[in-house]
């Protein structure tokens, strides 16, 4: 039996070419707990049909002598990354049916890698969310207490790893979705800057803000996973190299910043706050000077932005293209029939809101001061990172909320207040786990946040192996 509960990148990688036990057996082991667990927590909405052929075939290589970061390693791929020949929904019914032609350019470095793609995973559709709720094809529970969400919009990605169905897996992050999903489940989530990792093949929700990032165990299997996937690309024009900005330096001691303003704000759970000032103390204990920084929030500037770009993304989406189409009596029934139908009730209202923040009328009133906003946010960072190394805030103000809590839209907009300014700004940022709280007798995952400046990911690493005893 292979311990799976224990098992990270950098052992199971070792174990295979050890020839302890082979990437059959390993994806075996895997697809048995989805086998006894998915039907229940709804994390995979397919499990690929040639699990074992691929991993005959990283067998294959490994007997060649072959030896890569990520090969024979069993991963699960959120639903709006694209896999060539695979179908791909990003959990909507307008996509049913849509079979992907290409390989997003991460599956084409994973494959070269050798990885075992597991299958699609479970989301808010086309990422708009922050609890998986919004898919098309339920929730994805979580699995420390089933009554409540395992946070979003990458949250099957999230619970794959968080219970042994998935060794990593990727999602993506507009404004925090693969951080606080990280979070409710107990993993480790890195939202990579801007450009490091190429979009290209992966749907686009806000394409100013969206970055594929891995969910992991351990910090270092995130740093194993974003060196076989990041990137310049040709096929995305935003990408970066490792010289595009300042190299970060990794150091003895750090300071961090921490914006109490913001953390203290009402809405803030009474426990989080307690396991976040536990995260400081810890921080202390080794040396870290820990100060008091300034953030606005910025959660107004980022769901404008959000909504306009959604409303442009999606317009492709209209029945003719791709996936369903819903018959009409003329074009325009067709568009109006399929969008109604197709998309679900969080994605219209950000069509509807979008469409009205960049009209004529409206524009200049708050898509535009939106825009100007980012650019005195962009210098509030600058100027904090002049006398701090690091960022540090909890990554969820609350811990997993139960099925159906949040109905309504707004409260779910309040939980992203400490992930979104990482993707206004474009620095990366890192949620680890900071412990638990019980809730009803339930011990609920807690995740702290830490955002470094531009291409500082090795910082992160760095201080996420210090803080979990890593190294
Ligand atoms: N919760 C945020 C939103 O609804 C972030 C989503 C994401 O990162 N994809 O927009």
């Amino acid at each position: 039996m292979i311990d799976l509960k224990n098992l990270t990148i950098t052992k199971a990688r070792k174990a295979l070419d050890a020839k302890e036990f082979s990437a059959v057996d390993l994806a075996s082991a895997y697809l048995t707990e989805i086998e006894k667990k998915n039907p229940e927590l709804n994390a995979y909405l397919e499990v690929y049909d040639d699990v074992l052929e691929q991993a005959k075939t990283a067998d294959q290589r490994i007997a060649k002598g072959e030896s890569h970061p990520l090969l024979g390693i069993p991963l699960a791929i959120k639903d709006n990354i694209v896999i060539d020949g695979k179908r791909a929904t990003s959990a909507s019914k307008i996509l049913q049916g849509y079979v992907a032609p290409y390989d997003a350019t991460v599956i084409e470095k994973l494959k070269k890698d050798g990885v075992i793609l597991l299958g699609r995973t479970n989301m808010d559709e086309f990422a708009l969310g922050s609890s998986t709720e919004n898919s098309a094809y339920g929730v994805t529970k979580n699995s420390y207490d089933l009554m409540r969400v395992s946070g979003g919009t990458s949250g099957g990605s999230a619970v794959a790893v968080s219970s042994n169905m998935a060794l990593a897996g990727l999602g993506s992050d507009t404004g925090g979705s693969v951080r606080q999903p990280a979070s409710f489940c107990g993993v480790v989530g890195l939202k990579p800057t801007y450009g490091r990792v190429s979009r290209y093949g992966l749907m686009a929700a806000v394409s100013s803000f969206d970055q594929i990032g891995p969910i992991t165990k351990t910090v270092e299997d995130a740093e194993i996973v974003l060196k076989v996937i990041k990137g310049k690309d040709s096929m995305d024009s935003t990408t970066i190299t490792d010289e595009t900005y300042p190299k970060s330096d990794v150091k003895q001691k750090y300071t961090i910043g921490v914006p109490w303003d913001l953390i203290k704000r009402e809405g803030i759970d009474l426990k989080v706050k307690e396991n976040f000032k536990e995260a400081i103390n810890r921080l202390e204990s080794f040396g870290f000077e820990v100060k008091d920084i300034k953030l606005p929030n910025c959660l107004a500037l980022y769901y404008i932005i959000n909504f306009a770009e959604v409303s442009s993304n999606l317009s492709r989406f209209d029945g003719v293209k791709y996936g369903l189409h819903v018959d009409g009596k003329n074009l325009l029934e067709d568009y109006i029939l399929t969008r109604g139908q197709g998309f679900g009730r969080e994605v219209r209202r950000r069509i509807l809101l979008g469409t009205f923040v960049l009209s004529a009328g409206y524009y200049d009133a708050y898509y535009g001061k939106a825009q100007l906003a980012r650019v005195v946010l962009q210098k509030e960072f600058k100027e904090v990172f002049s006398s701090v190394d690091l960022v540090l805030t909890p990554t969820s103000p609350v811990p997993a909320w139960k099925i159906g809590e949040k109905s309504d839209p707004l409260s779910m907009y309040l939980a992203d207040i400490f992930t979104v300014p990482a993707n206004i700004v474009g620095i990366p940022a890192i949620s680890v786990p900071s412990g638990f709280m019980e809730v009803e007798g339930k011990k609920l995952p807690l995740g702290i946040q830490f955002m470094a400046p531009h291409s500082g990911e090795s910082v992160l690493f760095d201080i996420g192996k210090k803080f979990l005893g890593e190294k």
